[in-house]
């Protein structure tokens, strides 16, 4: 991001004369460059006030103003909310005119914040100590870093105040929503863009370093962190919707019941669950390990690899991220390019305590995916499309790196006669056209038995004629717009298609194929020559299909290269529950639609192309986990019967004892019991005195 730098500000003679130069070893910056956010008064006041904090040494520190920090400024400035943006470039143009001496007054006030209770403005105070400081400190060290290699020195003088974050992580965390990039560990941002091979080797070398202290932590421990995420969440609930609505462009209600209540959902599954999901497991020992105990441990597998795609970017990030977390793993994130919720999740994670290194964002495209890949994850969790799973998994091959993979979908609906109809057709319009189609579990195939197909059709129509569409700031609007432009044009190759083979319309018409708010668009007539009867739509657009009986219900579902989620409905429930298991998928919700997500007990995964492997629930934080066999035994003298020396007379017995113990009459077991003993006693004297 670099800033632009056509009309460069004329250094302020007053503000550079007011402070005696002191003699460095720097060349002073002449003119500090232009800002895309600072105007020149604003600059002014930064130059001020970083004086105040950074005067420099007369040996070797310049002072703040000397250095160039414009481009850092400038950086730092576009990771923050437009509004934060809009708060500090005000405070800034009020410091160009506030005497120095004040501005020492006020940092001085800001420092004893801790003595000034709350409520008489010490959350205030903290805010300018903390904020203002952290800002000058982060913008020095890394110009000066950058240029000089001063890094050590510089922290030395700068002494950051161990009072206000006393853990080292912390600290790092202190810069972390800034964004700074420098090459210390100290103000190393915990977020990184396009990262070169050095960096990703960095990232992943403080994940291994954050993983060996996550393991030392308890479940419990972790779940400390967890607790005030969710809270943090909870309270910040409207922030974090403006910034998935900007970048998603879904409708209010979509981004809180899809990505909020899901969030929060899970969270709270996490804190009633993962203890005692994750706490060592007593197993069965048979009877011919006598005298042992077994166990299963739930272990940290080490650095975890997250590869998210846009569509869900806030649940698909948080819900990976801390089902890692709290297995003990150390997690790498990268989201998707196109809806990076650029510094959310950093700025999240440190509220609630998070050490910086616990969970580190990589912003990039899929060549950052593949880079991260190469520096061998101990896990990949990856979502997204099935062309880029099959290449991850080609990838991960090389190095045995294990991925769960959760893919794209074509969903079937079966709707029976006998089912409630209103309630049907309401389910398969919001299951749909729910986050505008762009959900991996939403209905893209609905079949309806052939005597209700008239009506139910009407009915579906009608309902989505009255459906209303915007980027609402309210959640008085049902389906939001498209995402990205790629799927817009796939949703009009995949309308055109269908329309030139000879399907029919049957609302949608007005639809341009360019326009981002596509209304729901249902087609029948729709063949299997169709794109859109096989391919992953992933947009607001429903094929209506016939069916004569179950059997070809079933059939029609299952003709898919995809098995993630399906939904039967009828009133007859052994009906419904027999075509549940026929259908070939991960998933299936009877009389409700995409309800299985809505269970975070649940296991969530999809069969044939839809992926491999299960997250959510107890198989989820398990399939996060190393799960480790332990097998005790007593410090005894004891030679097993299993050990060297083999003598004829030992395989006989083993022999008898074997028989005995897998025969299924009473007598085989006395004769297990008698043989066993035997070769106990055999293969002590063995084992003593050797092969003689
Ligand atoms: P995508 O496969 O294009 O991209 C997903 C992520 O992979 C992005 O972060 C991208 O940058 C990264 N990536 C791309 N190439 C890569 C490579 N070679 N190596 C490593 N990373 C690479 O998918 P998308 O378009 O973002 O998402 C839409 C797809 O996701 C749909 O098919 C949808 O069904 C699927 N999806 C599945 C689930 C599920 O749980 N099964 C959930 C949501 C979305």
């Amino acid at each position: 991001m670099e800033p632009s730098t056509d009309t460069p500000i004329p250094a302020k003679k007053s503000s550079q004369a007011e402070v005696a130069m002191p003699a460095t070893d720097f060349q002073p910056a002449p003119i500090p460059k232009v800002s895309r956010y600072l105007s020149s008064t604003a600059l002014r006041g930064l130059n001020r006030l970083g004086d105040v904090v950074c005067p420099g040494d007369n040996k070797d520190l310049p002072l703040f103003s000397t250095t160039d920090f414009a481009f850092h400024a400038d950086r730092m400035l576009s990771y923050m909310y437009a509004h934060d943006r809009d708060g500090l470039v005000m405070l800034l143009t009020l410091l160009a005119w506030t005497p120095k001496w004040k501005i020492r007054a006020l940092l001085w006030l800001s420092e004893r914040h801790q003595k000034v209770p709350d409520y008489l403005g010490g959350i205030i105070l903290r805010t300018l100590y903390v904020g203002l400081r952290g800002m000058i400190f982060t913008l020095y060290y890394s110009k000066l870093e950058d240029r000089n290699n001063q890094g050590e020195k510089i922290h030395k003088v700068i002494k950051w105040d161990a009072t206000i974050n006393p853990r080292p992580e912390d600290l790092e965390g202190a810069s972390m929503y800034l964004g700074t990039q420098s090459g210390n560990q100290r103000t190393q941002s915990a977020s990184l863009e396009n990262p070169s091979a050095p960096q990703i080797q960095e990232v992943f070398s403080k994940a291994r370093e954050a993983n060996a202290s996550l393991r030392r932590m308890s479940v419990a421990e972790r779940l400390h962190y967890i607790a005030p995420l969710k809270e943090i969440i909870l309270r910040r609930q409207e922030e974090i919707l403006d910034v998935i609505q900007r970048e998603t462009k879904k409708s209010r209600s979509d981004a809180l019941m899809g990505e909020i209540f899901a969030v929060l959902d899970h969270l709270q599954f996490l804190l009633g669950e993962a203890q005692k999901t994750l706490k060592d497991q007593k197993i069965k020992t048979p009877l011919a390990l006598m005298g042992k105990s077994s166990q299963v441990f739930y272990e940290p597998m080490g650095v975890v690899l997250v590869i998210s795609p846009w569509n869900y970017p806030f649940y698909q990030a948080i819900v990976p991220i801390t089902t890692s977390f709290v297995t003990g793993n150390a997690t790498i994130y990268k989201p998707s390019e196109f809806t990076p919720l650029r510094g959310l999740v950093e700025s999240l994670l440190q509220e609630a305590g998070w050490g910086s290194d616990w969970a580190q964002v990589v912003y990039g495209e899929g060549e950052t995916g593949k880079q991260l890949i190469d520096a061998r994850p101990n896990k990949i969790f990856f979502t997204g499309s099935v062309a880029t799973g099959k290449k991850i998994m080609a990838q991960a091959a090389q190095d045995l790196i294990p991925v769960e993979l959760e893919l794209g979908g074509k969903d079937p609906m079966i709707v029976f006669e006998d089912a409630n109809l209103d309630r049907a057709v309401a389910g398969a319009l919001w299951g749909a056209m729910t986050n505008t189609g762009q959900s991996c579990t939403s209905v893209e195939r609905l079949y309806l038995q052939e005597n209700i197909y008239e009506t139910f059709k009407e009915k579906l129509v009608a309902k989505a004629l009255a459906l209303t569409q915007g980027v609402d700031q309210d959640g008085n609007t049902d389906m939001g717009l498209m995402t990205t432009p790629a799927q817009i044009a796939l949703i009009a190759r995949h309308l055109e298609d269908a329309l030139a083979k000879g399907a029919t319309l049957l609302c949608g018409k007005q639809w341009d194929r360019q326009s981002a708010a596509i209304p729901p668009l249902i087609l029948e007539n729709v063949t299997s020559e169709m794109l859109v009867y096989s391919e992953e739509s992933f947009g607001p657009i429903l094929p209506l299909f016939k069916f004569r009986d179950e059997m070809e219900a079933i059939m029609e579902a299952n003709n898919s290269p995809y098995g993630l989620s399906a939904s039967v409905w009828s009133a007859d429930k052994v009906r419904a529950v027999r075509v549940a298991r026929a259908i070939v998928t991960g998933n299936v919700s009877i009389n409700n639609v995409m309800l299985t997500e809505g269970n975070h007990h649940l296991p969530f995964g999809g069969t044939k192309n839809s992926g491999i492997g299960r997250y959510k629930g107890v198989f989820g934080l398990q399939n996060f986990s190393n799960i480790k066999s332990v097998l005790i035994d007593g410090n005894s003298s004891k030679i097993e019967a299993n050990w060297y020396p083999f003598t004829r007379e030992k395989y006989q017995l083993f022999s008898k004892m074997t028989a005995g113990l897998f025969s299924t009459s009473p007598k085989g077991l006395v004769s297990f019991a008698v043989n066993g003993l035997k070769l106990e006693g055999l293969s002590g004297k063995l084992g003593k005195q050797g092969r003689k």
